[in-house]
């Protein structure tokens, strides 16, 4: 056995940086979460070679100062909380803190940004975690982040890769649903040259929708809609007709946050009870809002796992929402009688 020690610094990122960044579709998650949180209301992403070679990220947003380039890539460094009662109120996609520190350590980032009130714009080069070069030059307002040769150095990592094209297609999902989630952004995806996806940032669900799953699908959708003191929910859900043999049109947003919820999709599916034939399963498309104390989004790094404080609650209103799509029937008001 060897003696215990403190690993050294750049191995605890380099296992870190596992937890994040699983794959080229993790990045491109983090940065674009970045670039929403920075209030862009343009994300241009482009790849080439499933973003094992090239990801490129550029947002509108609010940029970063020169002077805290070299923070933002520290590890627990983040301008979205301070103090561990702000876990409570997460208002931002991110808050660890842990996404430029992961993908800086396993490949070579170079970023351009510039604040509105900078007079110039800054280049910051980092590779492996290591600092290379931060220069002035000019540049647009906002953000650009090119991730070059993802797990370059951990070559474990890079073997469990799938093909090009499959984690294009990763990348592609999560453009929709990155676009799904937030219809007030307009969202270019560009993979190998080709744009794959332009949304409108015009605020409707349902022209995203047109984008991403074409006409006959946003031709078979019900409205559905919710709210009492809690919680708010908008959207959509398909018609029986559009149901398909896998879950990947079961999609809903908690905060404009894509997640994944089995009380949720119980009372999805569950709702859908006497509408559907065995193993199949419903288009929806969902918007909730509740306050961020009744939410617990701090479950695993990747964030797409969440908790309820009031599950059961969650669970009646979710299929309360879709239930009344499907047949057609009013939101009978709740009077609170307070608790
Ligand atoms: P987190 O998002 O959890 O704060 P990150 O490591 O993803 O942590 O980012 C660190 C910090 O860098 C952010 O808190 C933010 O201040 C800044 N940042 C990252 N990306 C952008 C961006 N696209 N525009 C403006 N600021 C950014
Ligand atoms: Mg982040």
């Amino acid at each position: 056995m060897r003696k215990i020690a403190v690993l050294d610094q750049n191995t605890i990122d380099k296992i870190a940086a596992g937890e994040v960044v699983e794959r080229p579709s993790s990045v491109v998650k983090e940065l674009v979460e970045n670039a929403i949180d920075a209030g862009a209301t343009a994300v241009t992403v482009e790849i080439t070679d499933g973003g094992k070679k090239l990801i490129r990220i550029t947002d509108n947003g609010a940029g970063i100062e020169a002077d805290q380039i070299p923070l933002a890539f520290l590890r627990h460094a983040t301008s979205k909380i301070e103090k561990v009662e702000d876990l409570e109120q997460i208002a931002s996609l991110g808050f660890r803190g842990e996404a430029l520190s992961s993908i800086a350590a396993v490949s070579q980032v170079e970023l351009i940004t510039k604040t509105p009130s900078a007079v110039s714009g800054s280049r910051y080069i980092i590779e492996g975690g290591v600092e290379h070069s931060l220069e002035e030059l000019g540049a647009p307002e906002g953000t650009t982040f090119l991730v070059r040769n993802l797990f370059y150095n951990t070559p474990a990592r890079s073997k469990f890769l799938k093909s090009d094209m499959t984690e294009a297609n990763y990348i592609h999902t999560l453009m929709e649903q990155l676009a799904l989630s937030h219809p007030e952004i307009s969202f270019k995806y560009i993979q190998n040259r080709q744009v794959k996806l332009h949304s409108a940032g015009n605020y409707s669900v349902k022209d995203v929708i047109y984008s991403v799953y074409g006409r006959d699908i946003t031709k078979a959708l019900l409205d559905a809609e919710f709210e009492n003191d809690f919680m708010k929910i908008t959207g959509f859900v398909g018609k029986p007709e559009i149901a398909r043999g896998n879950r990947s049109f079961e999609n809903y947003y908690i905060n404009g946050r894509y997640v994944k919820n089995n009380i949720i999709t119980k009372a999805i599916e569950n709702a859908y009870k006497g509408f559907l034939m065995q193993h199949k399963f419903p288009f929806v498309s969902l918007q909730m809002q509740m306050e961020g104390n009744d939410l617990d989004v701090n479950v695993h790094p990747a964030k797409r796992e969440v908790r309820f404080a009031r599950e059961q609650e969650v669970y009646e209103a979710v299929y309360d929402t879709v239930r009344r799509a499907l047949t057609g029937k009013e939101m009978i008001p709740k009077v609170s009688v307070g608790r």
